[in-house]
């Protein structure tokens, strides 16, 4: 078993999930088998009931864990499913040496942070790498280095070194480099500062990762290797990036590769980035742009739509048709009329998933124009339960229908909760969640789409659409061509429409750089179908 530790120092928001994630990419394109484990030092037990506004995307994995944002990141850079125990947090630590002192298990033991805790921290390293089968597990410790509640994580990777021996482990120490004054002097002291954080705590860095806003010279790079005590060649750059698929060339183009294979001992075979080249070129060389229109309610935190917005990077450097994002607070469209001119010109639009009765009339009335002004509309979750409900009110006439979650006493409950929900207290990790069969009509346009007619797509939800209204909606055209197992409704399509699609499912989280999702490039290629459609016929030739 082998560990590569990323921990991060300074600040947090530097993108240690981003710089894990490339990591782990250079030893994959080295033919290593890798995974990837992230520590949360909260004491949440998992992300589900976390606002979006203050950690971003709630990601859902296959088994239906609701993990921290950076899963999908990994997910996407390594081209891998992970599971819930790949998201330790210091609740899941906590809860599990309680149950076990419950039982019986520590007799006779006062129960600490060392051993007890940070043993548990350990079994879980390992439990990840057996079960994964990897040679390398990257560890990827959330929060910055000298935080209270990151210190039995560290103490315990400290041991755990320790107990693997030479050559067993490597620690990557990832910092801030800010560069201020009026002469733009990079500045290293927060970087040594940090170093001496960790090496308080008995970690010593075999590599550090400078953030900033531009690559760090030779200068200072021999200024930080000198006060943190790693070699030159150890001590690596990364300035921001236009995407974020361009950060594992960056690390390769350093030598880091190399750098780890050597610090772990691996055979350090020559690495294979043909795909990954070719996406970014393509995505690099992208035409001019189609506008996607995402309405939502959390668009001041583009963090909360991570998935979404990485989906459409993956089109792009799939067709080569650039995508503007063009964000809208559903809130805002009731007042604003200028909003929804706006919205009548766009090439395509997604309602994304959400909860509770904040800015919904919003979503509905931009759902409204899609439908009626024959505007590609891809709608999840949330945008494929309130296109249901618009379709209700506008063309069945039932001007009250909407979701019992907006309203428990509507008269038409388009949307209902599921029969399993009703009475359910507890909030946390209740949803219908994590991959669930879809079958699909044959010669659906979703169907079309997928190429067959079974799918596994990841849930997360509560509510779905009321069976009760299913044959009116059907008479006048909105069908549904995708159900669960046990019959219910999972996606819904408009006739006469050139495309209109709603899910139930999210298939932002499938989304990958080398396999992007079948629904996101049939939007944008709908989105470019209309663009031409509606694009002025060029004007004649001059007459000489
Ligand atoms: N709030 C809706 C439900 O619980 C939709 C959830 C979502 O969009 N993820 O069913």
């Amino acid at each position: 078993m082998k560990v590569l530790v990323v921990s991060g120092g300074v600040i947090s928001g530097l993108g240690k999930g981003i710089t894990t994630s490339s990591l782990g990419r250079l030893l994959k394109a080295r033919g290593v088998s890798v995974t990837i484990l992230k520590i949360d030092p909260y004491l949440n037990v998992d992300a589900g009931t976390m606002n979006p506004y203050q950690h971003g995307e709630v990601f859902v994995l296959d088994d239906g864990t609701e993990a921290d944002l950076d899963l999908g990141n990994y997910e996407r850079f390594l081209g891998q499913s992970l599971s819930g125990s790949h998201n330790l947090t210091t609740g899941k630590i906590y809860r599990s040496v309680i149950e076990k002192k419950r039982r019986g298990d520590y007799l006779g033991n006062t129960v600490q942070i060392i051993p007890h805790v940070t043993g548990e921290i350990k079994r879980a390293v390992r439990d990840v790498a057996e079960a994964a089968g990897a040679e390398v597990v990257l560890v990827e410790v959330g929060g910055t280095v000298g935080d209270i509640e990151s210190m039995p994580f560290l103490e315990a990777l400290r041991e755990l070194s320790y107990e693997l021996g030479e050559g067993a482990m490597a620690f990557v120490h990832t910092t801030l480099v800010p560069v201020v004054g009026p002469v733009g002097e990079a500045k290293t002291k927060p970087t040594q500062h940090s170093v001496r954080e960790l090496r308080a705590i008995g970690i010593r860095p075999n590599m550090i990762i400078a953030r900033g806003p531009a690559p760090l010279t030779a200068d200072i790079k021999a200024k930080i290797s000198l006060f943190c005590d790693v070699p030159p060649e150890a001590v690596i750059s990364v300035a921001d990036q236009p995407l974020i698929y361009e950060v594992p060339l960056v690390l390769e183009a350093q030598g880091v590769g190399s750098l780890l294979a050597r610090l772990l001992r691996l055979p350090d075979r020559p690495p294979d980035y043909a795909a990954w080249k070719e996406f970014l070129g393509t995505h690099r060389r992208a035409s001019p742009s189609v506008e996607i229109a995402m309405v939502g309610k959390y668009t001041e935190l583009k963090d909360a739509y991570l998935s979404h917005i990485e989906a459409f990077h993956h089109v792009q450097g799939h067709l080569g048709i650039g995508v503007n994002l063009r964000w809208y607070d559903s809130e805002d469209i009731p007042k604003n009329p200028t909003l929804e001119a706006r919205l009548r010109r766009t090439d395509a639009m997604l309602v994304p998933g959400g909860f509770g009765a904040r800015g919904v009339e919003g979503k509905i009335r931009a759902i409204g124009i899609a439908r009626a002004e024959s505007i590609p509309y891809l709608g999840i979750c949330y945008g494929f339960q309130m296109a249901a409900v618009e379709f209700a009110r506008d063309v069945l006439g039932l001007s009250a229908a909407t979701s019992t979650e907006i309203d428990p006493a509507t008269p038409d409950p388009v949307v209902s909760l599921l029969e399993e929900q009703k009475g359910r207290e507890n909030l946390g990790g209740t949803m219908r969640l994590g991959a669930q069969r879809v079958n699909l009509v044959p010669d659906s346009l979703v169907a079309r789409l997928y190429g067959r007619t079974e799918i596994w797509e990841r849930h997360r939800h509560r509510y779905e659409l009321n069976p009760a209204y299913l044959e009116r909606f059907r008479a006048r055209g909105l069908a549904v061509t995708g159900s669960a197992v046990d019959g219910r409704v999972e996606a819904i399509e408009l006739a006469g429409h050139p495309f209109f699609l709603g899910v139930q499912f999210h298939p932002e989280f499938l989304s990958r750089p080398e396999a992007p999702h079948p629904l996101y490039v049939a939007l944008v290629r709908a989105a470019a179908a209309k663009k031409e459609v509606a694009a002025p016929a060029a004007p004649p030739p001059a007459v000489a």
